[in-house]
């Protein structure tokens, strides 16, 4: 009888702590603000109105020292939907991928009965980078070529699916994307903060806010659990950063957090909380898990890191802890900051604070990211387009793994760089090479060791075909880290591209051998096979490039060509199938040749008579009618006689199945 005594006193001590009362399963709504400031939403502010959001403060439990896990959009999401901080789900950066094996969010609610459904407002959030998985629905439809849509369109939207819910309790994700760089509010908000548009942004999100809170409220009234939560602030010039993503300031990790509704005591919080904690509070309502909820009190050592400088530049790896009114920042040294007295962080306290325990050992433990899993982390069938869709946002991650040393820079000393990192990055992957050679140079005159712009700076080069100066730059890379695979990869593709193209072969397939999934190797090999007359491995290459990411049309017709010079006719017709329509004389002589003679007939019949290929067409048309033995072959040998031309007249003459 011991387990029954011992269930008994664990139910005791459980019983203890005072736990929240149980609830009725709620419908939950979570909206992420992206790019909103803690000092930029909310009934204390001045420079903004945003009576939305105030009046949902009024009966909210507000959060005033809340923490975003990292301050980029994707890994910040990231965190809230998974609880973890990034070095447990291994996503740091955007454009990067969430591992399949990393549960979410809407999958345990899915799992526990609830309808589940998204609208974000920005490719930086679409599908493909991983966080879809557990949603019934996951809108990401974004108008080209902007690639973001405005909190107005999402909200539209989300109101029709709204209108047609059925009653089962719904978990719904949205996300609004407008404060984001560059500032451009609607009227009338575009007018009443011309001064200072990212407010009339934040103002024109509210009013949308609004709307959905509103809407939200009307179909699940009193079952309605609400969380609102910035993904990360916004610089705006604070410690000379403009944006965000590089450094770890109150201005881009400090947010608006709330939570509303079902069971949550309205009040306001001092203690400094991780948005990581989202995910514990809507499971919570779930009737999941109560743990880390944020409606208990839980005192927190917040964490927080930013890996993007070091990930892509080599700078100094960046985390964060914060406890009662102390943050620490680790970037080499660590700097001390009492947010309470000095919320601008102006007097570095570090020279005479004495650090919690909690605060030493979560700067001491928090993992550095391994830049080689890191790297690899590519979302799969990522197409070139897409990549001038990331940069277009100003979502540039680097693929080069970087050189880590003990000395490298501090972010926060090499602010002066920011823009012109990015700038160099957008330019580069827009194939603007001469534009982005000055800012490169500069870079790599004031930031020796960067890996990155040194093998851009020569690619830059490379590809306006002056090699003279694109081999001092990979030289210069060479020197930088001369074991690197990047260094390899990019010289070789150099080579590929010119005269001297045989000295690319060991470089690649040195590449290809210790790395099988990079993509740009594989290309620049298949190219180079392909000049060296090995066209079965140029075909075979192509095939594993284009399982790595989605080919264009014209790559597919190229893979059918090769495949059909080397007599694959299985390949061949695979890569015309998937390459659209315009191959169909091509499918029409592979399908022949496959003893498929039904769809040979019917992708001949599709060749039409306007094309330059018709008498070909018209020839092999009528070898398919003799072979299903159709009563009008006669006509249709005769038909392909009557528009011969001089290739098909010769073979129509030989042909045996004429005779
Ligand atoms: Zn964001």
């Amino acid at each position: 009888m011991k387990r029954p005594l011992a269930a008994l006193f664990f139910i005791l001590v459980a019983c203890h702590k005072p736990e929240p009362p149980a609830l009725p399963r709620p419908s939950i709504l979570l909206v992420t603000l992206d790019t909103t400031r803690a000092d930029a939403i909310g009934p204390e502010q001045h420079n903004v109105e945003t009576p939305n959001f105030n009046a949902i403060a009024k009966d909210a439990r507000r959060f005033l020292q809340a923490y975003v896990a990292v301050p980029q959009t994707l890994p910040s999401h990231t965190s809230m939907l998974t609880g973890l901080y990034p070095a447990g789900h291994g996503l740091h950066e955007n454009g990067r991928y969430l591992s399949p094996s990393q549960p979410l969010l809407a999958e345990r609610l899915h799992a526990a009965g609830y309808r589940t459904a998204a609208f974000v407002s920005a490719f930086a959030l679409a599908r493909r980078f991983g966080l879809a998985r557990g949603f019934d629905l996951y809108d990401d439809a974004m108008p080209e070529p902007a690639n973001e849509r405005s909190a107005k369109e999402t909200t539209d939207r989300t109101l029709a699916y709204l209108a047609k819910a059925s009653p089962q309790p719904l978990f719904l994700w949205v996300h609004y994307y407008d404060p984001h760089f560059p500032y451009e509010p609607p009227e009338p908000y575009r007018s009443r903060y011309a001064s200072k548009p990212y407010f009339g942004e934040i103002a024109a999100m509210d009013e949308q806010l609004g709307r959905l809170v509103a809407a939200f409220r009307r179909r699940f009234g009193a079952n309605a659990a609400i969380v609102i939560a910035g993904d990360h602030g916004e610089g705006l010039g604070d410690h000379g950063e403009a944006q965000h993503g590089n450094l770890m300031y109150q201005s881009t990790m400090h947010v608006p957090l709330l939570i509303a509704g079902a069971g949550v005591t309205p009040g306001v919080v001092n203690e400094p909380v991780s948005t990581r904690r989202v995910y514990h509070t809507v499971a919570d309502w779930a009737g999941l898990d109560a743990t880390s909820s944020l409606r208990r009190a839980d005192r927190e050592v917040v964490a927080a890191e930013a890996m993007k400088p070091f990930l892509d530049y080599g700078w100094q790896p960046q985390a964060m802890a914060i406890e009662g009114t102390t943050k620490a920042i680790r970037a080499g040294r660590i700097e001390v900051y009492d947010i309470a007295a000095d919320p601008g962080e102006s007097h570095d306290l570090a020279a005479t604070a004495n650090l919690s325990r909690g605060i030493r050992t979560t700067l001491r433990d928090y993992p550095v990211p391994s830049p080689d899993a890191a790297a690899a982390a590519l979302p799969p069938n990522v197409s070139e387009e897409e990549r001038r869709m990331l940069a277009s946002l100003g979502y540039v991650a680097s693929s080069t793994k970087p050189l880590v040393r003990a000395d490298a820079p501090r972010p926060a000393d090499m602010t002066h760089l920011f823009a012109i990192e990015d700038e160099a990055a957008q330019l580069f992957v827009r194939e603007q090479y001469a534009k982005a050679i000055p800012l490169l140079e500069r870079i790599l005159a004031e930031d020796k060791f960067n890996l990155d712009a040194a093998l851009r700076l020569g690619t830059c080069y490379s590809m306006l075909g002056r090699d003279a100066n694109a081999l001092p730059a990979y030289e210069k890379a060479l020197s930088i880290a001369p074991q690197s695979l990047d260094v390899k990869q990019y010289l070789g593709l150099h080579y590929a591209r010119g005269s001297q193209w045989p000295r690319a072969v060991p470089l690649l397939e040195q590449v290809v051998a210790e790395s099988p999934d990079r993509v740009a190797a594989l290309e620049g090999l298949a190219l180079v096979r392909e000049r060296q007359g090995r066209l079965d491995d140029a075909v075979s290459l192509r095939q594993r490039i284009f399982a790595l990411r989605t080919p264009a049309p014209a790559e597919l017709a190229r893979l059918g060509e090769l495949a059909m010079r080397i007599g694959n006719t299985q390949a061949a017709i695979a890569a015309f199938e998937k390459a659209g329509p315009g191959h169909d004389l091509e499918l029409g002589v592979l399908y022949l040749a496959a003893n498929r003679y039904e769809e040979a007939r019917a992708a001949l019949d599709r060749v039409p008579p306007a094309s330059a290929a018709y008498p070909m067409a018209l020839f092999k048309r009528a070898q398919v009618s003799v072979l299903l033995h159709e009563p009008d072959q006669a006509s249709r040998i005769e038909a392909a006689r009557q528009h011969a031309d001089a290739t098909t007249r010769e073979l129509i003459a030989r042909e045996r199945l004429f005779r």
